[in-house]
């Protein structure tokens, strides 16, 4: 993919964020610093990256923990500006483990503090070009997007991908809204002028229509059958939680769903599926998804 050369993107693996580089005469910029287990990683990639270079600022497209996880190691190493959503403010101001959804799911982030905030509509000079921070409600309602018209370039962060969309929680939480506001975040994609799309998982891609007609093709699936989005939550989750551990005795996987709240209110909200059944269930289709591995009594990740 044809990227302009003061951008660079680090892509990495689940569960990290992409972390993408601006390099700037007047000073660099990060967006994204991927989750907190891989932040020594990070700051490799990062260090290479900038070539010597100072890092002056730090943006996040949402504060979810696989894309501001690093944030505290990316501000201890560089002193850089921080800039977060306005939206995600008082949940990372207040360190609301609950609403930044961390503890809930089995996910840790480290505290970190920011600068400023960012608003739909605001404008960023990044790389000698002027970029337009847009709303990009669905996944999270408070994420933005980030585009440049005369790069015509998008940074979607999990607003799209080149085959989907990060989950939508507001409705896996009984929060309505999320699949109209999804909607209307994918129609204001396709309303602009894109020849890459750098998303916030995977690869760079070119494609825009072909994506965004697989995402609303998703979208009108989760609409019709929202067990269906359901479902896949808990195996998206699933398969995080073992990257994390690395590998789980099949005994234990009861108590530990048992300790990570989102399983079960998922699935008294969508499944009602006896626990057992549930379990079986999400091994069972991550095994045939290759994203784990059973044996001997065990439970191991693929990535
Ligand atoms: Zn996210």
């Amino acid at each position: 993919m044809n990227l302009p050369p003061q951008i660079r993107v680090l892509e990495r693996g689940w569960l990290s964020s992409n972390n993408v580089l601006v390099h700037d005469s007047a000073g660099c910029t990060l967006i994204d610093s991927g989750y907190h287990a891989h932040a020594a990683q990070t700051l490799l990639l990062l260090q290479h990256a900038l070539g010597g270079k100072p890092l002056a600022r730090l943006i996040n497209t949402h504060c979810h923990s696989d894309h501001m996880g690093g944030n505290a190691a990316v501000q201890r190493a560089y002193g850089c500006r921080t800039s977060i959503p306005v939206g995600e403010a008082p949940a990372i101001s207040a360190w609301d483990e609950a609403t930044l959804m961390l503890s809930y799911t089995g996910q840790s982030a480290e505290r970190f503090s920011y600068d400023d905030t960012l608003a739909a509509g605001g404008r960023l000079q990044l790389g000698g070009q002027e970029w337009e921070a847009l709303a990009a409600p669905g996944h999270d309602m408070h994420a933005l997007m980030f585009y440049s018209s005369a790069a015509r370039i998008l940074i979607s962060g999990d607003a799209l991908w080149e085959n989907g969309f990060g989950l939508i929680f507001p409705e896996l939480f009984g929060q309505p809204g999320g699949y109209a506001a999804t909607r209307a975040t994918l129609e204001a994609i396709s309303r602009l002028d894109i020849t890459t799309v750098i998303p916030g998982h995977g690869a760079p891609f070119g494609e825009i229509g072909r994506a965004l007609a697989s995402a609303f093709e998703r979208l009108d699936a989760y609409e019709r059958d929202p067990a269906k989005l359901a479902r896949h939550a808990l195996k998206v989750m699933l398969s995080f939680s073992l990257m994390i551990m690395g590998s789980i005795a099949e005994a234990d996987l009861p108590g530990f769903l048992a300790g990570v709240p989102i399983y079960a209110e998922i699935n008294r909200r969508f499944l009602r599926l006896p626990e057992a059944q549930l379990r079986e269930y999400l091994v069972k289709d991550l095994e045939r998804a290759h994203a784990l591995t059973r044996r001997d009594g065990w439970l191991f990740a693929r990535g």
